[in-house]
């Protein structure tokens, strides 16, 4: 007997009542996408948990990839068993068994789901432990701090057993709270918004502004990689490159310097909210940060937000920086995010931003120039790729 099934929690799911079948099908599938390589796997779902089934397939391997999946609380390699009382008793002791235990404490903690079964979780605490104590030597039991903890779940259909909890990320199976639009530069904070926003189950598309030849190609490079370390947590992300140099020149050239930046943000949500509309997600994220930077004041966001009405997500709006790069680290993002290409705005930044721009002059300044046009075409030029976990990428289509 050995373990041969992975057991695995999902927390949060639980709250979530009529839709729970919509979440757990989306977890079953984001989960069996990440392991496809492991074809012998065979996947079971209940209520509450999913299996998965080994068939000899590595679990070492498979836990590795299954602490990165969103929408798993926690999981252990498990021993499934008839749920019969001297099947359980010969599972346990030998899982047991397989474990360094001499000299150690330990617990048996039993849950019966099947109420039908004939001891309850205190009668069964005390049947396996016995068994345990009865036929092994040196192991002693401590029911508040013990070194192994094995847990028994018996259900109607089968029982497990497991001994080690591994923690998943938590958070909600992405794909299961709809669509939204990432604005993805190159820096620190924008990569952090999107894994924050796919740990509450958004799926997303990135929309990235460059602006050749004053940004290089190495700074669009920066962006893909983005990106695709996002992919590790999602299935594929589109990932769209808006042309942005006809649009920066002009404002350079129509907006008095101190209101550019302003100005420049507004252009871009504009882009994005139409490319939005065009792809139809419900919300647009930003990895804003109030008081960063002059673009970031409460002042600043209430111009530039006025361009539209779609909900701004903005995950980082009050976290620190210190935070946020230890996130950047927890997802990889960080050194791709440190590598010192500029972006479009590093370059085009006046010398003296307004920190308190106010709404009647941006739209006046900008109503000299026929911008409406200049974003149509932006958009209509849009490039698109598809980046998926396999480290692909390739041009797709052409709005
Ligand atoms: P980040 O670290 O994400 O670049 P930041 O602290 O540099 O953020 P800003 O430059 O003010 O802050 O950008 C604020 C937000 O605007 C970014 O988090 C991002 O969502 C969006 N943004 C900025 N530049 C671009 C760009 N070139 N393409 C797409 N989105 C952008
Ligand atoms: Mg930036």
């Amino acid at each position: 007997m050995e373990y041969d099934h992975i057991l695995i929690r999902f927390g949060e799911i639980t709250t979530k009542g009529r839709n729970r079948n919509l979440f757990i099908n989306k977890l079953v599938n984001n989960i069996a996408r990440k392991l496809t390589k492991f074809e012998g796997l065979k996947y079971e779902k209940t209520r509450d948990r999913i299996y998965i089934r080994l068939n000899g397939e590595p679990h070492e391997e498979i836990n590795e990839v299954l602490k990165n999946i969103i929408g798993i609380q926690s999981f252990s390699l498990a021993l499934k068993v008839e749920s019969e009382i001297e099947k359980i008793k010969d599972g346990v002791l030998t899982a047991f068994k397989q474990l360094e235990h001499e000299g150690k404490s330990f617990k048996i903690s039993a849950r019966r789901s099947d109420k039908n079964f004939p001891c309850d979780s205190n009668q069964l605490n005390h049947e396996l432990g016995g068994h345990i104590l009865k036929n092994t030597r040196g192991v002693y039991v401590n029911v508040h701090t013990p070194d192994i903890n094995i847990r028994v779940e018996v259900r109607k259909e089968a029982t497990y057993i497991t001994f080690k909890d591994e923690r998943g990320l938590g958070g909600l199976p992405v794909g299961s709270s709809g669509k939204a639009m990432l604005m993805l530069s190159g820096g620190l904070d924008s990569p952090v918004a999107g894994y924050l926003s796919m740990n509450r189950g958004l799926t997303l598309e990135a929309v990235h502004f460059h602006s050749p030849p004053y940004t290089s190609d190495r700074a669009r490079q920066k962006v893909i990689d983005l990106a695709q370390q996002l992919t590790e947590f999602s299935g594929t992300i589109k990932l769209h490159i808006v042309p942005f140099t006809e649009i920066q020149t002009t404002i350079q050239r129509q907006i008095p310097e101190n209101y550019t930046l302003i100005s420049t943000r507004r252009m871009m949500l504009r882009i994005t909210d139409e490319i939005r509309r065009r792809r139809n997600a419900l919300a647009i994220i930003t990895g804003e940060s109030l008081g960063q930077v002059a673009s970031q004041t409460l002042e600043s966001m209430h111009v530039i937000n006025n361009v539209t009405n779609t909900p701004i997500i903005r995950p980082l709006v009050t976290v620190d920086k210190f935070d946020i790069i230890n996130l950047a680290k927890k997802i990889n993002t960080h050194d791709i995010s440190i590598r010192p290409y500029e972006d479009c705005c590093t370059i085009f930044t006046p010398a003296a931003p307004k920190t308190r721009p106010k709404l009647e002059k941006v739209t006046h300044y900008e109503s000299y120039t026929d911008f409406e046009s200049l974003i149509e075409k932006a958009v209509n030029e849009t490039e698109v790729l598809t980046i998926d976990g396999s480290k692909k990428e390739e041009i797709e289509e052409l709005f």
